[in-house]
C-alpha cells in the first residue's frame, strides 16, 4: 500500500521551559501559551500524584480530568504533564506515546508501571524513555519512612546525598528502576536540576506556582 493516509505515526515531544512561559493549568493566559507551542487540542490533567492513566483516544479527549499521565494512538493530540521538581517521562513508542508526572507520590504508587501497560494494551510492542528536568538528589532532601519504602520497593539506589550530606530522594534513579520493573530500559535523561537550573522552575527551591510542561504528540513521520 502506498499513500500519505498509511504513513506511520511517529511520536514527538517537548520540555519547555520558563522562557515559554507559565504552563499551569490555571495560569492566566495558558491556552493561548498552549496553542503558541503546539497548535491542536491538548489533553492536560489535573494532577494528584497517583497513578491513573488516560487514554486519550480523539484529541482534546480528558483535558481538565484527574490522572497523573496520559497516552495515545491518534494523530493530532498534544498530551501535557506539568511540573517543578517533579520528573516529566516521555514514553515513545511505536505509533504510541505517553506522558507521565512522576514525583516521589507517584514512583510510590506505579505511575509508570500503569502507563507502561496502558501502552502495551494499545498495541505498543517497542518503548523507549525520556526523562526531562527534575529535582536531582543534590537539591532534594529527603528521608525517613517514605524513602524507606521507595528503596524497599524500588531499589538502594534511590537513596542519595544532598551537597550538605543529608539524606535524599534520587529520584531519576527511582524513575529508571520503576520502567526497568516494567521492561523498559532504554531511557534518556536530560541531566538538569530544577532546583538549580535558572531556566526553571522549581518547587522546592521557591516554592512557585508556575509550571514548565512535557507535551508529546504523534505525527505521520518517515517510516
Ligand atoms: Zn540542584
Amino acid at each position: 500500500m502506498t499513500g500519505g493516509a498509511d504513513a506511520p505515526l511517529v511520536p514527538r515531544y517537548r520540555f519547555t521551559g520558563r522562557s515559554d512561559g507559565d504552563l499551569a493549568a490555571s495560569a492566566p493566559g495558558v491556552g493561548r501559551r498552549r496553542q503558541a507551542l503546539l497548535a491542536q487540542p491538548w489533553t492536560w490533567l489535573h494532577q494528584v500524584h497517583g497513578a491513573e492513566v488516560v487514554v486519550v483516544d480523539e484529541p482534546g479527549a480528558h483535558a481538565g480530568v484527574r490522572a497523573d499521565a496520559a497516552v495515545t494512538t491518534v494523530a493530532g493530540a498534544a498530551l501535557c504533564v506539568t511540573v517543578a521538581d517533579c520528573a516529566p517521562v516521555a514514553l515513545l513508542g511505536d505509533g504510541a506515546v505517553g506522558v507521565v508526572h512522576a514525583g516521589w507520590r507517584g514512583l510510590a504508587a506505579g505511575v509508570l508501571g500503569a502507563a507502561v501497560e496502558a501502552l502495551h494494551r494499545l498495541g505498543a510492542t517497542t518503548l523507549r524513555a525520556v526523562v526531562g528536568p527534575c529535582i536531582e538528589p543534590a537539591c532534594y532532601e529527603f528521608g525517613g519512612e517514605d524513602l524507606d519504602t521507595l528503596t524497599a520497593a524500588l531499589g538502594p539506589e534511590l537513596a542519595g546525598r544532598t551537597g550538605e550530606g543529608a539524606p535524599a530522594l534520587d529520584l531519576v534513579a527511582g524513575v529508571r528502576a520503576a520502567l526497568a520493573a516494567a521492561g523498559v530500559g532504554e531511557c534518556d535523561v536530560s541531566g538538569i536540576c530544577t532546583a538549580c537550573s535558572p531556566e526553571h522552575w522549581s518547587h522546592r527551591g521557591s516554592a512557585t506556582t508556575s509550571r514548565q510542561a512535557l507535551v508529546a504528540t504523534l505525527s505521520p513521520g518517515p517510516a
